[in-house]
């Protein structure tokens, strides 16, 4: 697929951020072009069409993708968050660093049993896909998959965070 082909070549490849030694991809460039962001965003959802109701994205950048993907499939979004953000959580759920710990939280605002569809931009470890399928178990959602747009394939995200549907993978 050529706009997907060229659409991969839009995420910067970054040295040293955040910190020295991580190669940090940013899909920014990618989400300013207008084809690039629509052809990604049917990629993703495309395995699973008509059969989710929702669609979660993980803070930051999965908001972006997750929002469009809803207004794209005519479904509702809920935002996966870092602890201490939302003004209602009802669950949180603690996940291990590399060096600490941390939480991802979520409100209550979609009926128990809803089909789930969570996306983000990036799988790495798989730490924060697997924290985020537990958070939604917990309110009674029902997850029927996830997808990123690239999967950084020697971070070994995939043993971790379960099958994830990939656009790109590095
Ligand atoms: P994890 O290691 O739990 O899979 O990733 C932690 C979070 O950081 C995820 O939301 C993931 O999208 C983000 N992340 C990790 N590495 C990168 C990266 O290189 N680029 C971007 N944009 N996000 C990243």
């Amino acid at each position: 697929h050529a706009d997907l082909a060229r659409a991969e070549q839009l995420i910067a490849v970054v040295p040293d951020f955040p910190e020295p030694g991580v190669l940090f991809r940013d899909i920014a460039p990618l989400l300013a072009d207008a084809g690039a962001f629509r052809v990604c965003v049917e990629a993703l959802v495309e395995p699973f069409r008509g059969r989710f109701d929702v669609v979660a994205g993980i803070e930051a950048r999965g908001f972006l993708l997750a929002g469009a993907a809803a207004v794209a499939t005519g479904t509702g979004m809920v935002p996966i968050r870092k602890a201490g953000k939302l003004p209602r959580p009802a669950a949180s759920v603690s996940y291990a660093l590399e060096y600490g710990e941390a939480a991802v939280e979520a409100s209550d605002d979609i009926p128990a049993g809803s089909r789930v569809l969570v996306l983000d931009d990036v799988l790495a470890t798989g730490g924060t896909l697997r924290a985020s399928h537990r958070l939604l178990a917990e309110l009674g959602a029902d997850v029927v998959g996830s997808a990123v747009l690239l999967e950084l394939e020697a971070l070994g995200g995939r043993a971790v965070a379960g099958d994830v549907h990939t656009v790109f993978t590095a």
